[in-house]
Formats: C-alpha cells, sequence, structure tokens
C-alpha cells in the first residue's frame, strides 16, 4: 500500500491524514488537538471508528509520537505501508517556492525566513515539520505551500501601488493563500467538463472559515483575492475581506493599538463582527428566522462574490465555470443560487433543481443552455498534497 502521510500543522493542533496518491483514498485520519494547552487530545479515526485519547500533549514532538501510538493500535501499521512521503501543508512560502520542494535545511531556514509574513501559521508549521523529522528520520518530507499556486500571478495583479520601500524591503506584494485547494478544484473541474484544463477560464470560490476567490486561466492562477495576508478580499468567517487601508490610521488616531486592530481584523471582524457568529449555518438559521443583522451580512457577503466573480470574468478575458468548494460553497446551495442568479449578465443560468439540497457532492448547477457551467466541486487537499509530494519524491 503506497501512501502519504499529509500533515497539518498549527500552533497548537496537528491534523494528518494517511492518503493514497493516485487514488486520494484516506486510509486514515486524525487530530491532536490542545499541543501545549491543558486537556490536550488525539482522535484518530479509521474505518468507520474514532479512537479518543485524552491526554497533555506538551509538544509537537509529543504530537508526532501519539501519531505514531494511534497508527501502532488502531492500524494500519505503518511499518507495512510504503510511506513515501510526509506531505506538510506549509501557509507561506512568499516568492521563493512556487512549487512543492523536499525539505532540508535551507527550505526550513527560508520557511523561517518567512515567518514576519505569517506570523499565526508558519511558526506551527515549522514546529510540525521539526518533530516529524525526529520521528520519521528515514522519510523523505515535503513542503506544499498555500502560496504556490499563485505565484504565476502576473505582477499587474501581485503588485500593491505602494512605496518602493514597503515592496523591496517588506517583501509587501500579494501572495494569495488556499493555492492547494484552487489547484485541486481548477484540475478535477475540467476533468468532470471533460475539456482540457488548458483551454480553460475558471473563477474558483473557496468559501470555508476563510475564504478566497481565484480567477485561473488555462491552469494557472492569474488573480486571487487574498493578498499579502489572508485577510483580503471576501468576507469570511472572523476576517472582513477588502477593506479601505485608510480605516486602520482612522482608528489608531481615535485611541486604537496597533495589536487591537491586528486581532480585531482577523478574529472579530466578517460574520463574527457583522452578526456576532463566525458560522455561516448559524447566520444562515438566524436569516430565516428574519433576524436583520443575519440577512445584511448574508448580502454583503453575496455582493463581494458577485462582484469577485465579474471582475475576474474580465481578468480572464472570458468565462468557461464558476466553481464552488470548502464548508460554505459545497453546502449553502441558497448562497450559490444567489450568486448565480445576479451573474446573468454572463448568461449563467441556474439550475434550479440541481442546486437546491446538493451537499458536498461533485455537480454542475446550471442549466444546459448556460453560457457559463457553474460546479459544485468538494476540495480536496489532503490528497493534492499527497500528490504534489509523492511527484516531487519520484522526480527527485
Ligand atoms: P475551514 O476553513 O475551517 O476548513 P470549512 O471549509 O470547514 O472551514 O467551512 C466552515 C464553514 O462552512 C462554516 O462557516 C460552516 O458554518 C459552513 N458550513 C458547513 N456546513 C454548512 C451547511 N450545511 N450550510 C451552510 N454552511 C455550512
Amino acid at each position: 500500500m503506497r501512501a502519504v502521510l499529509v500533515v497539518n500543522a498549527g500552533s497548537s493542533s496537528l491534523k494528518y491524514q494517511l492518503v493514497d496518491p493516485d487514488t486520494g483514498e484516506s486510509h486514515a485520519k486524525g487530530l491532536v488537538d490542545r499541543i501545549g494547552l491543558p486537556q490536550g487530545s488525539i482522535k484518530h479515526e479509521v474505518g468507520g471508528h474514532k479512537h479518543v485519547r485524552e491526554l497533555e500533549v506538551p509538544d509537537h514532538v509529543r504530537a508526532i509520537e501519539l501519531l505514531e501510538e494511534a497508527f501502532a493500535e488502531h492500524g494500519p501499521d505503518l511499518a507495512e505501508v510504503d510511506l513515501i512521503a510526509v506531505g506538510h501543508r506549509v501557509v507561506h512560502g512568499g516568492q521563493d517556492f512556487a512549487d512543492p520542494v523536499v525539505i532540508d535545511d535551507s527550505v526550513i531556514t527560508a520557511v523561517e525566513r518567512l515567518v514576519p509574513l505569517a506570523p499565526l501559521h508558519n511558526p506551527g508549521n515549522l514546529q510540525g515539520i521539526a518533530a516529524t523529522t525526529r520521528i520519521f528520520p528515514d522519510i523523505p518530507l515535503v513542503a506544499v505551500f498555500d502560496t504556490a499556486f499563485h505565484q504565476s500571478m502576473p505582477e499587474a495583479a501581485s503588485t500593491y501601488a505602494v512605496p518602493r520601500e514597503w515592496r523591496e524591503e517588506r517583501r509587501v506584494r500579494r501572495y494569495g493563500f488556499h493555492g492547494t485547494s484552487h489547484a485541486y478544484v481548477a484540475r478535477r473541474v475540467a476533468e468532470l467538463m471533460e475539456r482540457p484544463e488548458a483551454d480553460l477560464k475558471t473563477v474558483v470560490l473557496h468559501l470555508g472559515n476563510g475564504a478566497s476567490a481565484t480567477a485561473v486561466d488555462g491552469g494557472r492562477s492569474v488573480d486571487t483575492s487574498m493578498g499579502l495576508t489572508p485577510l483580503e478580499g471576501l468576507v469570511m468567517g472572523t476576517r472582513p475581506g477588502d477593506l479601505d487601508p485608510g480605516i486602520a490610521g482612522h482608528l489608531i488616531a481615535h485611541g486604537k493599538t496597533q495589536a487591537e486592530i491586528d486581532h480585531a481584523l482577523s478574529k472579530e471582524s466578517g460574520l463574527l463582527g457583522l452578526t456576532g457568529s463566525a458560522d455561516f449555518r448559524e447566520v444562515m438559521e438566524r436569516r430565516a428566522d428574519g433576524d436583520a443583522d443575519a440577512a445584511l451580512a448574508f448580502d454583503v457577503v453575496v455582493h463581494r462574490l458577485v462582484k469577485y466573480v465579474g471582475a475576474y470574468a474580465a481578468v480572464l478575458g472570458g468565462l468557461d465555470a464558476i466553481v464552488f468548494t470548502a464548508g460554505v460553497g459545497e453546502n449553502d446551495d441558497e448562497v450559490r443560487a444567489a450568486v448565480l442568479e445576479r451573474l446573468g449578465v454572463f448568461g449563467v443560468e441556474l439550475d434550479r433543481a440541481a442546486n437546491e439540497g446538493l451537499r458536498g457532492e461533485e455537480a454542475r448547477i446550471t442549466t444546459d443552455a448556460s453560457a457559463v457551467q457553474a460546479w459544485v466541486v468538494p476540495t480536496n487537499e489532503e490528497w493534492e498534497i499527497a500528490r504534489q509530494a509523492s511527484e516531487v519524491v519520484a522526480g527527485g
């Protein structure tokens, strides 16, 4: 059994999945939670069974040991698996990484240098890498960067019109995130449409807690809504998306500190700021009950989505497909319908029956007559990481 162990390590949690890189089959998955905090736990899922252990997990090395113990106890036995690589999700690869790489000291140094650009994410990723190096010294480790897919953006799309010093010394430019998901979904929709990816102009809408839109032309990202940080672009669970950059200065002039503003923009804005809940499903329930804040939040979310799809159709010079993915995109038929109904100017014609009630399944949700196809394609970042990791290992 050929497999890649996919690891997504954050500062206090570590998600893992053992994936067949060729078929995407998941042999087991799990989550080590509350690393370095009181009341930690590991949940290991295999063959439809969940095995939970509650115990303190002081650090990432212990987390990887627990993962190994969980495989030994509940299977599959890692000694029996042809483990070809450990694929690590790394959030920020800056301009250094347009492709996945086998991790060596130079890669670690480069990811450390990028910490100022992703202070909430890259440190946890690095701790996960260090821990797997200790526990699996003989298995190649591969870094798959969330930013890599967007390194193909032309400079016109990646450049902020700010002073040279900011751009050159502070590396202020647009990087984009969720690249692994956008790459997977763009490729998958081409397969579903039975068209070569090279011929397609696609807008992918990854709508989860974090949300981003990407314009994909012939399989390459040519623009994306997240920028230097994951704050820019669409309205998210707790992040605002696009803002007038003058807002920060305005608030500082009125006594807010930079730390308060940073916290509010990443943790207290978006749906949470508008409604008091960051959970889209809950917002939809409140909207159905007649809550005015929830109704406004929905309208703001939809308005921003419509604006991005329209802008990206123009950037692409045409549009063949719009794809919805991640928690909200895969599950919420109302948001999909609201967006598509407002895109009639592009010849989009929603297939109401196909859309309604569709959850977590691949399907086309526009009519045969629609000039642009819209699809729901569940994302599979773990498979994409496994696939990329196995290609890098085979290539090296
Ligand atoms: P993450 O970015 O954390 O991976 P997900 O892709 O899991 O997030 O998306 C989480 C979001 O999806 C939450 O806002 C959640 O409410 C929303 N969601 C999940 N299921 C549904 C559903 N059936 N209807 C509406 N929204 C849903």
